[in-house]
């Protein structure tokens, strides 16, 4: 039987590009497109990939003429860093927003049955209660997160109006690498806790805490931190909960441990995996940083009937790891 192709927008990024080696040993053939704006081609990297500027639907369009017919959409592609998005707050919606428009009349036009879009906890902002269910007021407080809800809207729309069966996942905080895949995150300017914090630990350097004055019982925020491994599965099981569920038209999934762990926490965890002590720095809290993000995962553990499987610990040394092979 050949290889079911999945399409991955913005596959060379961290996500999507672990993701596609997932799938790849799932016996899937991923295919890559990417605008390369915030991540360069991987050394080795396996898939066949389109150079594509996705808010332009005429370059969009016709690289999928040019593609074998495709099982699934993936849909990765975003500028995604937090803090930069409260001081380019036009970038981001033009990006986002006019990418989900382009790659979603893609789909319909080129009849896709199944689409997957990367969503994000900042869609609930700053939220009363905690675990934050899927049905809690949706209030982004950045611009990132209002592009990315203003995209799950769009979705919806196609799903209703246009016949595209979607899955939004609004991921928590995801961390970690593959085991010896040279794939994991790297991002440019780093903002991340986890990488921030390796890399400080490795070349003996400060670590800036941001914030420790929240209402939290030390003072950090509180995350909920989930293996790039698992979140990777997440979407092969979202793909086929589309498929078993035919009746389904648009969904979206919280995508979590469901576990609360504070930024000093994870420092101590990550001081006892790399054996040395954090040279901690204290800052001002970063803007758009709510307290505490905590998922609801009970709707992601029924429809999936599967919890995820790897620990903190797993996530901060699999990083380790990756920056090591790096490094060398
Ligand atoms: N954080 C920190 N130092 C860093 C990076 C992040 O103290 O170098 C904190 C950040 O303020 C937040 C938490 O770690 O409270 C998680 O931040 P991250 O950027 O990893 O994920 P976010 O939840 O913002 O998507």
């Amino acid at each position: 039987m050949s290889r079911k192709t999945i399409l991955i927008t913005g596959g060379a990024g961290y996500i999507g590009s672990s993701t596609a080696y997932f799938l790849k040993q799932e016996g899937f053939e991923p295919i890559i497109l990417d605008n390369f704006s915030t991540s360069h081609r991987p050394k080795n990297f396996l898939f066949s990939t389109y150079e594509v500027d996705l808010t332009k639907y005429e370059e969009l369009s016709s690289i999928f003429t040019k593609l074998p017919k495709i099982y699934a959409v993936f849909h990765f592609a975003a500028k995604a860093l937090v803090p930069e998005s409260t001081e380019k707050a036009w970038d981001y919606f033009h990006n986002n927003i006019n990418a989900t428009l382009n790659i979603a009349e893609c789909a319909k036009d080129f009849s896709v049955p199944y689409f997957i879009h990367s969503s994000t906890c900042a869609v609930y902002g700053t939220p009363k209660t905690i675990p934050i269910k899927e049905t809690s007021l949706l209030l982004p407080e950045t611009p990132y997160g209002q592009s990315k809800l203003a995209s799950e809207n769009v979705l919806q729309q196609y799903s209703k109006w246009k016949n595209l069966r979607v899955l939004n996942l609004r991921y928590f905080n995801p961390a970690g690498a593959f085991p010896n895949s040279g794939l994991g995150e790297l991002h440019q300017p780093e903002t991340h806790l986890i990488p921030n914090l390796v890399i400080s630990l490795i070349q003996n350097i400060p670590f800036k805490i941001f914030g420790n004055d929240y209402s939290t019982p030390d003072g950090t925020c509180i995350r909920d931190f989930i293996h790039i491994r698992d979140l990777a599965k997440a979407h092969l099981l979202a793909l086929n909960y589309l498929e078993k569920q035919p009746q389904v038209t648009c969904e979206t999934l919280n995508i979590g441990r469901g576990k609360g762990i504070s930024v000093h926490e994870v420092i101590q965890v990550a001081e006892k995996i790399l054996r040395v002590k954090a040279k901690i720095e204290f800052h001002p809290r970063r803007p758009g940083d709510p307290s505490e993000l905590v998922a609801d995962t009970s709707e992601m553990k029924s429809k999936f009937l599967w919890t995820p499987q790897f620990s903190l610990e797993n996530m901060i040394e699999d990083h380790w790891n990756f920056i090591q092979g790096r490094l060398s």
